[in-house]
């Protein structure tokens, strides 16, 4: 998180980490970081954020998911726990630790469409696998088995499967701040 957030203060947003429900209130954008999504919905669940945020997202909360973050807003999880649940906002499929576990975490450039190309941290990422025609896709890595998207977006919901945070490079950060 503490990336996150001096990314998004080096673009010029201002920053409160959410940790209670209360503090849902009055954002225009939220950052769902990566971690473990079992752990993350986890912890959605038993703080009583879910029912809260899942209305604001309704309501038109932008919100950039990256890494276990996306796992948490697409439509289908792969290789989920059975019991593992997902806003379901990105129209995609997406496979946990898709790109290999630990041992297989990587660093490549990924050519970001009007940006250009930026550093991307695959740590235990998710891979989309399939998607529907109205995802807006702004990146594509092949990671020796065809283009995946690994950026994209749909509407005020955007998703990363690598980690913005985790470079010098403030430019993702820098697109999902000036949509708002
Ligand atoms: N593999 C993790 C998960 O399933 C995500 C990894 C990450 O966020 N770096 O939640």
């Amino acid at each position: 998180m503490r990336e996150h957030t001096s990314m998004l203060e080096r673009v010029g947003a201002d920053v409160v980490a959410v940790r209670s429900v209360e503090q849902l209130d009055d954002l225009d954008g939220l950052v769902m970081p990566g971690g473990e999504s079992t752990t993350i919905a986890y912890l959605l669940t038993t703080s009583d954020i879910r029912p809260t945020l899942e209305k604001k997202i309704e309501d038109g909360l932008s919100v950039l998911g990256t890494c276990a973050g996306l796992i948490l807003l697409a439509h289908e999880i792969l290789d989920g726990r059975s019991d593992q649940w997902s806003f379901d906002v990105l129209p995609l499929a997406v496979r946990r630790n898709g790109y290999g576990r630990q041992i297989s975490s990587f660093e490549t450039l990924v050519n970001v469409k009007g940006v250009g190309e930026v550093p991307g941290v695959f740590i235990r990422a998710p891979k989309i696998e399939t998607w529907s025609e109205d995802l807006e896709v702004l990146a594509f890595h092949d990671h020796g088995d065809g283009e995946h998207p690994v950026l994209v977006r749909r509407e005020r919901i955007w998703g990363c499967s690598f980690h913005p945070e985790l470079t010098n490079d403030e430019r993702i950060h820098r697109l999902f701040v000036d949509a708002l």
